[in-house]
């Protein structure tokens, strides 16, 4: 039997749950009030937030993050369509290459989910073990994965019309909906196997060990959009996991896929975020982990004693290299689509935007 079809035989209802949202999802909406941009960017925004109000601004804030530098550097085009073009695509009047360009935004893949759901299989373990709970077992746990991956399996294939209407409450495979059909037997096969190994190596991880009969103590929290301020650029880098544990910071990356090489700078700028959020933590040791999951490896990184100018370093890079594609810094407005370079590669067979790409934008 064809692997694929253990996915396809959907039970159950429902979305992938998102619990800890990224920078590129927009919070939840309350009023919709037109303001033109503002200078005071920071404060408005706060204040905005704090009214659940969002600002419709005729370009979006700029931010920095790992995956939105990432994308820049791996194809331009791709990063215009992802952070500009996209923009406001959720309005009913936005202009229909918004439109595309946001509902396509959306489309994700099963190795996506499947890390997310990773996540969400560690917080409830370490739920457990802080309760000082038996732990389920990773068939239980691999079971719940599996169910999420069902569900956005058979949303993607029956649910064209609503995630065409509302893009950000359905989930939709990119295969169904680029290609008309499922995910391929290999993506298929590849993730069968990543289930198994993926749940074993988590529950082996000896954070349990330790954290078990701690109750609340030395939890740390990670927020939903964690982030710290470079002047006044918001650059956003949150873990997945952290604690104190007997004088000593631990902050946690779970890895479901192949290693990468920022890696390391991720898990670097994260560890600095917790810093700034938790002032306390500034006398502490740090020591942040990566966990590779697929194979069980855990790689220990070393936190610069400079942690804040390495950052500082890091992400002021990657900021001029953004700002070089616009046409004005202050309200963020970019370049014309045409100075966003295609960079064609292997990338473009999982690329989201391939429909705006070969069509062209005006
Ligand atoms: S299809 Fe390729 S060239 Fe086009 S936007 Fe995507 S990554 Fe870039």
């Amino acid at each position: 039997m064809r692997r694929a079809t253990v996915l396809e035989s959907a039970s159950g209802v429902g979305t992938p749950r998102k619990d800890r949202a990224g920078p590129r999802d927009i919070p939840t909406l309350g009023a919709v009030v037109l303001t033109p941009v503002s200078n005071a960017r920071r404060a408005l925004t706060t204040a905005a937030k704090l009214r659940n109000v969002f600002e419709i601004r005729p370009y979006p804030e700029f931010s920095w993050s790992i995956s939105r530098q990432r994308l820049l550097r791996d194809c331009p085009r791709a990063y215009y369509y992802r952070y500009y073009l996209s923009h406001n695509g959720w309005l009913r009047e936005a202009p229909q290459q918004a439109k595309l360009a946001y509902r396509l935004s959306k489309l994700t893949g099963l190795d996506a989910i499947f890390g997310q759901e990773m996540d969400v299989r560690a917080r409830e373990i370490e739920a457990k073990v802080r309760m000082d709970e038996p732990l389920p077992s990773a068939a239980e746990l691999e079971e719940r994965t599996r169910r999420t991956l069902r569900d956005a399996w058979r949303s993607s294939k029956e649910e064209r019309l609503a995630f065409e209407t509302k893009p950000k409450d359905h989930t939709m495979l990119r295969s169904f909906y680029v290609e008309g059909c499922p995910p391929s037997a290999a993506e298929t096969d590849r993730l069968n196997q990543k289930l198994d190994a993926c749940h074993k190596h988590l529950l082996a991880a000896d954070h349990w060990v330790r954290l078990r009969g701690c109750g609340r103590e030395g939890g740390l929290l990670i927020p939903a959009f964690a982030h710290f301020f470079l002047d006044e650029v918001t650059a956003f880098a949150a873990g997945d996991m952290a604690y104190v544990h007997e004088g000593v910071a631990y902050l946690i990356d779970w890895k479901s896929g192949r290693p990468s090489a920022d890696d390391e700078l991720q898990v670097t700028l994260a560890a600095h975020c917790l810093r700034e959020g938790e002032p306390s933590l500034d006398q502490l040791p740090v020591r942040a982990a990566l966990h590779y999951l697929l194979t069980g490896e855990e790689k220990q990184v070393t936190v610069p004693d400079d942690l804040r100018a390495f950052c500082a370093d890091a992400v002021s890079t990657g900021v001029k290299e953004m700002r070089s594609f616009l046409l004005d810094v202050e309200s963020n407005a970019p370049l014309d689509a045409g100075e966003f370079p295609r960079k064609e590669s292997g990338l473009c067979q999982s690329c989201n935007f391939t429909q705006l790409c070969k069509g062209g934008v005006s």
